[in-house]
Order: C-alpha cells, then sequence, then structure tokens
C-alpha cells in the first residue's frame, strides 16, 4: 500500500478513511502495522481468490489448511455468474487537493462496482446503518465519476458462505460532500488522536497489541483485594 505517490502526495485509502472515522490513532496505525488476517479475513481471502482466479491464487496456497475451503469453493460456484463482463481488482485513484485517493475495486464494470464480503454471519450486515460501515461505497463511485463522468451502482456481494446476500447502496453526487469532508478533516489533522472509546467496541481494534495508547489505558488491571466481592 502506498502512503505518498512520487510527487509526495498522501494517498488516502478507503480503510484508511474507515479507520480514521473510528479512531484517528488507528489510520496512523494502519498505514504502518501489517495486520495478520483474522480467520473471517483468511475466509474472505480465499473466497476473492476463487471467485476472480489467477490474480489472487497465492492467497489459497497461503491460507490452505482451513477446514471450511469446500464450504467456500460451494458458494464459489453462484457467485461466479454474478461477475461477467468485467475486470477483477481494478485499480482507480483520481487527486483531490494535495492527496491521492486511491483503491481497487473487486469487480469493475462498466455499469457496476462490485465488492466481494465473507461474513460469519448475515445478520450483522443486516443491522449495518451507518455511513462508515460503507465506505467503500462512496469511495470507489466518486474516485470512478471523477474518472468516467459515469455515476455507477455499487453493490456489495456478501455471503456467509451459504447464502448470498447482495446489498446495494445507492450513491448520489450530494453524499460526495460526506467524503470530501471527511477527506478534508484528515487533511486537516494535526495531531491523530486516538479515540480510547472505540478500543473496546464491539469489534476490537486490530492494533491494541502495538498500539501505546491502548497499553495506557487498559493494558493492566489494578484491583484492591478488599474491594473484591
Ligand atoms: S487500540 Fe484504540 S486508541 Fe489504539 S488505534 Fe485502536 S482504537 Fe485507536
Amino acid at each position: 500500500m502506498r502512503e505518498y505517490t512520487k510527487a509526495g502526495k498522501l494517498v488516502i485509502h478507503s480503510t484508511d478513511l474507515q479507520n480514521y472515522l473510528m479512531c484517528p490513532k488507528k489510520f496512523t496505525l494502519g498505514r504502518r502495522v501489517e495486520v495478520h488476517p483474522t480467520l473471517a479475513m483468511r475466509d474472505g481471502l480465499i473466497l476473492e481468490a476463487l471467485v476472480y482466479g489467477e490474480k489472487k491464487q497465492g492467497d489459497i496456497e497461503k491460507h490452505k489448511g482451513k477446514k471450511n475451503i469446500s464450504q467456500l469453493e460451494g458458494i464459489t460456484e453462484k457467485l461466479k455468474p454474478i461477475f461477467v463482463d468485467g475486470k477483477s481488482f481494478w485499480r482507480i485513484e483520481t487527486e483531490y487537493k494535495d492527496v491521492l485517493l486511491s483503491g481497487e475495486v473487486d469487480y469493475y464494470t462498466n455499469d457496476i462496482l462490485f465488492d466481494l464480503k465473507h461474513t460469519k454471519n448475515l445478520d450483522y450486515w443486516r443491522a449495518k446503518i451507518s455511513k462508515s460501515d460503507f465506505v467503500q461505497s462512496v469511495f470507489y463511485t466518486y474516485i470512478d465519476y471523477k474518472n468516467t463522468g459515469k455515476l455507477k451502482e455499487f453493490k456489495y456481494i456478501v455471503t456467509d458462505g451459504t447464502e448470498i446476500l447482495p446489498v446495494n447502496v445507492e450513491v448520489t453526487e450530494g453524499d460526495f460532500g460526506w467524503l470530501l469532508e471527511n477527506v478534508d478533516v484528515i487533511i486537516a489533522d494535526a495531531f491523530f488522536s486516538p479515540n480510547l472509546d472505540a478500543c473496546n467496541g464491539k469489534f476490537p481494534c486490530f492494533y491494541r497489541g502495538v498500539c501505546d495508547s491502548y497499553k495506557e489505558k487498559f493494558g493492566e488491571i489494578n484491583l484492591k483485594f478488599s474491594e473484591l466481592i
């Protein structure tokens, strides 16, 4: 992942913005620290490799030995017909002020931008209502709009390995304001302060192990025996 262009422009990816919205410090850690994929993330990488083929073949080899690869192979046959007449892992980018917005669309067609997601629980996706959960939709739609002049549909294709749930996000030109306002906040931020409330959320932060702010606040437990019940 590039952090800066050769000309010194800050490169911002959709994950960077998603991290920033959760915790500005996560934005900085996310750009420096490699995360070891969780089991769910590994399933997602294997599924992408199975569905889109050769470009990610290495991911299957790397993560082989997973118990449920046969389940993923089963759902792959149902997923493949969704992705036709397009290009997988298509890189797009556009300049905005002093930054470069950049990303890789899982599957790119003339009318629709797709993102394939693997989840343990489809109900988790049914419950999502926050813009910050769907950053990719507005991020990629904006970049593509700037490049092509066309406002495309954005579809998350979500699967738990047995069922397929398309999640269609309608993005309008008006929504680009939300995106750019947030990019402006990142550009103007000089501190990237931790949001310690985010550490212990429903989905704990990946960077707890390397985050000094987390360690300082939650790194040890102090008790008085006399106050224990
Ligand atoms: S551990 Fe907490 S403070 Fe540190 S980056 Fe993650 S959310 Fe932010």
